[in-house]
């Protein structure tokens, strides 16, 4: 089916290699590959039995810059397991675009992978407080990547890359131990803080969750089970809600509570929550940052509020950004409260300082007693 100045080579098994020169356009090239799958895939007769096969083709096309042997091959080749996933007897041609931005992503994932092992991360803590009692009531563990170059990396520039990626549990394994630590090092000098962490629903649902938390737990034997919080983002623990509620169960039973993250933002089905035994609601920052402006989201807050009474949950405000916003939320029943309006994330050195120096705003201890919403 080729013409007499074309190559065709065995590289091995089932697999072919086809070199056509002095192609005038990709039209000229695309008629030779339709011809070739219609040609292979007829069929053939063996003892006078009929057989079909068919055959999935990758294509790249030069010139483009450095077009070595080796590239060749491999952009042919990388084209023909697109040709395979889009189904049977077809060709895919080789998209330069995409080839790159698969490397530049796998060069990223590889610098995560690495910089667990440089020890470029850290733990951040934002405070959480009591807003009516004026009480700090814990902290929130936040990742940062301290880049050599780029300086300090948030997470959400660089935890979706790897979140798919089976790394990301050793990533959430780095994180609880880190955390547990400093419970315990915070302990030593007198600071007894509640420390919460966040943990991707796919660290959550590995098999031995449970035994691995159990695990790190012991690592530190003085710190109590009771100070360690899990926050799992509302829309993650809708997955797989049975399996997910017997492992919140499981954690429960080591002393371990749990959160409902960006509490709002998923189906926040009456059903759901009923199903889901996590001890907190965490409305989620979007609603609570325009509840004093946008009357939708005010209302979204209140009901939050009313739904985590009902269900006897406790609730507390993500993005509590002023001190107007707090004497909101006090009002409306929500006493709890984290947000730059308290305090940024901050070092894990700066944090008993902070809570030693805490004074809450006037307007948020003599706010009113709370009245619910309806
Ligand atoms: P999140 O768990 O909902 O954490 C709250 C985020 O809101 C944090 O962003 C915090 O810095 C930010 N924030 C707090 N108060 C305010 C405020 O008043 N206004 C505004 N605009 N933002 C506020 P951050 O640290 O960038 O983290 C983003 C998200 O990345 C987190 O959302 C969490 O889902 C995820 N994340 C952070 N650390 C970890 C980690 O160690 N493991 C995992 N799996 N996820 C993490
Ligand atoms: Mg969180
Ligand atoms: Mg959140």
């Amino acid at each position: 089916s080729l013409r007499a100045g074309d190559t065709v080579a065995r590289l091995g098994g089932d697999e072919f290699a086809l070199l056509l020169c002095d192609l005038g356009s990709t039209k000229e090239c695309l008629k030779t590959v339709n011809r070739l799958l219609g040609v292979i895939s007829s069929p053939y007769f063996i003892n006078d039995k009929q057989v079909r096969v068919s055959a999935s083709i990758g294509i790249t096309i030069a010139p483009f810059p450095d077009p070595t042997p080796d590239t060749l091959l491999r952009h042919a080749d990388q084209a023909m397991y697109q040709a395979k996933l889009a189904g049977k007897n077809r060709f895919h041609i080789f998209d330069a675009a995409r080839d790159i931005e698969m490397r530049a992503r796998h060069e990223v994932t590889e610098r995560i992978f690495e910089a667990l092992d440089r020890q470029e991360f850290r733990l951040y803590y934002q405070p959480k407080v009591d807003m009516h009692y004026g009480k700090v009531i814990g902290a929130e563990a936040l990742i940062r990547w301290m880049h050599p170059e780029r300086g300090l990396v948030l997470p959400n520039d660089f935890l979706p890359l790897v979140e798919s990626n089976e790394f990301s549990i050793r990533i959430g394994e780095w994180v609880i131990r880190e955390a547990l630590k400093q419970i315990s090092a915070w302990q030593k000098t007198g600071l007894t803080l509640p420390v919460s962490v966040n943990i991707t629903a796919r660290h959550l649902m590995e098999p031995d969750f449970a035994a691995r938390l159990a695990e790190l737990l012991s690592e530190q034997p003085d710190v109590a089970h009771s100070l360690l919080e899990l926050e799992i983002t509302e829309s993650a623990a809708l997955e797989d809600i049975a399996s997910i509620n017997a492992i919140i169960q499981e954690c429960h039973q080591l002393g371990v509570t749990f959160a409902l993250d960006d509490f709002g933002t998923g189906y926040s089905s009456l059903t759901y929550l009923r199903r889901l035994p996590a001890g907190t609601l965490k409305i989620d920052q979007s609603f609570v940052r325009d509840m004093l402006h946008d009357a939708d989201d005010l209302t979204i807050v209140a009901s939050v509020i009313n739904l985590s009474h009902d269900f006897k949950r406790k609730v507390i405000a993500e993005g509590v950004e002023s001190a107007a916003h707090g004497a909101r939320l006090i009002g409306m029943g929500c006493h709890l409260g984290q947000g730059h309006g308290i305090s940024p994330p901050m070092a894990a050195e700066d944090v008993p300082t902070w809570v030693t120096d805490y004074r809450p705003p006037q307007s948020w201890t003599a706010a009113m007693a709370p009245i619910r919403i309806h």
